[in-house]
């Protein structure tokens, strides 16, 4: 591992590659360095190297670093899951939520939002493997739930996040990412645009740009192995 400057330069290059490869702009992809574990010296230095997007898990710990290094010029996202009973913090905490798995939790993202004057932006996370991953939504559930919050006046869809199991052979999560997108694309025909697609992590990003991604989750390729 270099250090964490080089990695960030590293993974961007990777980035453009793989962009470019499928003709893709490689300015249309988004870079969320994941921060979860990763101590404040670390995400100072990423940031001062160049990352404005920071990605945490947990919504307790992500409000003391946000404490510790600001927010300016930069966004947080929570990449994580959310228990309904955190909602309220994470309407006022993150610029973007990367999973929202349930009804229920959009009810209260949605209630939380309004009593916030705010509009809260959203992406829905699919379970596309059942039984490997804990969260996400079933994929057959994805479209009925994406048609109850379009009526809620405090969410923004934005667009659709999942993390397939993890793999040695980064091919072998290609199917997860297709599928990801394919559904992407049934939504947006039913006139629902869903501009992002956030997908891909250290050991698989560059396959998921291939497939559609806008937004990849780096933590370990950029910070190292985590404690
Ligand atoms: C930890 C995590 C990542 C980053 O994983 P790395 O293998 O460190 O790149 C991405 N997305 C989610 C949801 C995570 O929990």
């Amino acid at each position: 591992m270099g250090n964490i400057k080089d990695n960030l330069r590293k993974v961007r290059e990777m980035i453009q590659e793989a962009a470019s490869k499928v003709g893709m702009d490689p300015q249309g992809i988004k870079l969320i360095a994941v921060t979860k574990t990763v101590e404040l010296e670390k995400i100072r230095e990423a940031v001062s190297a160049g990352a404005t997007i920071l990605g945490e898990n947990y919504v307790q710990e992500a409000r003391k670093k946000m404490e510790e290094i600001g927010r300016i010029g930069l966004q947080w996202h929570l990449i994580g899951h959310l228990q309904t009973n955190k909602a309220k913090y994470a309407v006022e905490l993150f610029e973007l939520i990367h999973s929202l798995d349930s009804i229920k939790l959009a009810r209260e993202l949605d209630r939380r939002a309004t009593a916030a004057g705010k509009i809260v932006d959203c992406l829905i996370e699919v379970n596309l493997s059942q039984e490997s991953s804990k969260f996400g939504i079933r994929k057959e559930e994805v479209l009925d739930l994406v048609h109850e919050i379009k009526v809620m006046k405090n969410i923004s869809l934005k667009g659709l996040m999942t993390m397939p199991p993890y793999f040695d052979d980064p091919e072998l999560a290609r199917p997860y990412f297709i599928s990801l997108r394919k559904l992407k694309e049934e939504i947006e025909k039913e006139g629902i645009p869903l501009p992002e697609l956030s997908m891909g992590m250290s050991s698989d990003f560059e396959v998921a740009i291939e497939e559609g991604a806008t937004m990849v989750r780096v933590g370990r390729a950029i910070f190292g192995e985590r404690r």
